[in-house]
């Protein structure tokens, strides 16, 4: 009787909290709706600027085996014009437009028209039809998560492509890197130039859209929060999870494949990047419901920053270690290789480990066991609104008791492995750890900030129960 009382009495408490952040979470979700000079100026320098970067780094390798100070200094001492490197560019060509649009169009016919059969048979997996977080309107979307479907069925059609049919050879994205840059960067520019347009004028929510007045802030931030075509193609989920993510595992792929033809084998340094950002981008699509849940998906509106990011930035910038090992083929020594597999799992390791304590522990409302044990945490109130004061709680146990952003750090540890296969001899595979860095350190004092206005007097109390970010005892 006292179990079935206390379980009512959860569920209840669940339903509470499910309500309360829902409603309270209104005032705070997304980004700004003002814009300040810091801001402004940072976007204008990413708009003119990330583009530019993608092209120096995809260039370097191409004309400089990767160097990247070559060019500069090229350039520095009038050994070499602008032009001199523009026209040694590969232009776009009507071959890499006819792989990009089938590319694309067969990844949207993956997503909106095979409902998911995965879930059906994998035990553990969730898939099919899932419902995201409530929207600041108080929309909930609906997904057809089928992202695992879409990326198993790429994979076995490439791997019967390069073992039985031959209609290609499994070179065919590093022969057509270049060319495929300006397709990505086309439909980037498109989806992004869309998406502006139809906030404006067709939203899917308009209660939903943001707009600040500034051109440049909404077309780089996006307007609408979640804008779809039709019931099921949400720009959000597609852009962001299928044609640049689902084509990571297929460009180190195809950059093997190149390491094979040039130099008749394939390096520990490649199978190890293969094998590590492979088990990234699996972990990825198994999770993509909780996917639903992250900050991309429940704060960032849809605009350049992920439109073109998805298309240009993530497939071109994610892989640099896979097209770095073609020019430059590492062969590892075994106890170096062994060290870097171990690092990449165990942050792999961290990485999945702490989001799923998280998971377990919000879905559970704290009645769950972590690390055998029941969960401590810090009860919090915030108010919403309109006033009214509501409940949640923040967990100081298990990963969640070293640091904050424990997930971070994992996803950094693995980064760094990818970096270190590629030996130590040179900077441009080192770029993604850097990058990563920056990326996540903004991520959490953004995400921080937040939470402290959220929570005000309550997140004192967590920040000085768990008074670490990243790395405990340092920062
Ligand atoms: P988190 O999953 O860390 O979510 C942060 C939110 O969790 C907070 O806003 C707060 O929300 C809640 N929270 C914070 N502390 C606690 C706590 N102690 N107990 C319970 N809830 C808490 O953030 P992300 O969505 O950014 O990250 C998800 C994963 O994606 C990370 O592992 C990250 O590494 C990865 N990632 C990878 C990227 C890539 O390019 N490879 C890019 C971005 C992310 P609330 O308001 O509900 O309290």
């Amino acid at each position: 009787m006292a179990a079935h009382q206390e379980k009512k009495l959860a569920e209840e408490r669940k339903h509470q909290n499910i309500q309360n952040d829902t409603k309270a979470s209104q005032g705070q979700w997304g980004r700004a709706w003002e814009v300040d000079w810091f801001s402004l100026a940072s976007i204008l320098f990413l708009l003119m600027f990330a583009p530019l970067i993608v092209y120096y780094f995809i260039m370097s390798c191409a004309q400089y085996q990767c160097s990247l100070t070559d060019p500069l200094l090229d350039l520095l001492t009038g050994n070499k014009h602008l032009s001199d490197i523009w026209n040694r560019t590969p232009m776009l060509t009507y071959r890499a437009a006819a792989i990009y649009s089938l590319w694309v169009t067969f990844q949207v016919f993956l997503y909106v028209s095979i409902p998911d059969f995965c879930h059906k048979f994998l035990p553990g997996y969730v898939g099919g039809v899932q419902e995201g977080a409530v929207t600041p309107a108080g929309v909930v979307n609906k997904y057809e998560i089928n992202g695992l479907q879409a990326w198993i069925i790429t994979h076995v059609l490439w791997f019967a492509n390069a073992s039985f049919f031959h209609f290609f050879s499994p070179t065919i994205i590093f022969d057509n890197w270049i060319p495929l840059l300006w397709c990505a960067n086309i439909l980037g520019y498109a989806v992004s130039t869309f998406a502006m347009i139809k906030g404006y004028f067709f939203p899917t929510n308009a209660k939903d859209c943001k707009f600040t007045g500034n051109f440049f802030y909404d077309y780089m931030m996006g307007i609408e929060f979640n804008p779809r075509i039709g019931k099921w193609f949400d720009f959000k989920l597609f852009f962001n999870g299928r044609p640049g993510i689902v084509a990571w595992t297929l460009i180190n792929l195809s950059f093997a494949a190149k390491q094979q033809e040039l130099y008749g084998e394939v390096t520990n340094s490649m199978i190890l990047v293969n094998v590590l950002q492979g088990i990234y981008v699996l972990d990825f699509f198994w999770n993509e419901a909780w996917y639903l849940k992250t900050i991309d998906i429940c704060h960032d509106h849809f605009g350049w920053y992920l439109g073109w990011g998805d298309c240009v930035w993530l497939p071109y910038l994610y892989t640099l270690q896979g097209l770095y090992l073609v020019y430059h083929p590492v062969q590892l020594c075994t106890a170096y290789a062994t060290g870097v597999l171990m690092l990449g799992l165990l942050g792999y390791y961290i990485f999945r480990m702490t989001n799923h304590q998280k998971d377990l522990f919000r879905r559970t409302n704290g009645n769950c066991r972590i690390w055998g044990k029941k969960p401590e945490y810090i009860e919090c109130s915030y108010l919403s609104v309109d006033g009214t004061k509501y409940y949640s709680k923040l967990m100081t146990s298990g990963f969640w008791g070293w640091a904050r952003h424990f997930n971070y750090t994992g996803d950094l540890m693995g980064s760094l492995a990818y970096c270190l296969a590629c030996g130590l001899e040179h900077m441009l595979p080192y770029f993604y750890i850097v990058y990563m860095t920056i990326l996540l350190t903004h991520r959490c004092l953004r995400d921080e900030h937040r939470c402290s206005s959220k929570y005000g007097k309550d997140w004192k109390r967590y920040t000085a129960a768990v008074p670490y970010r990243l790395l405990p005892g340092i920062f």
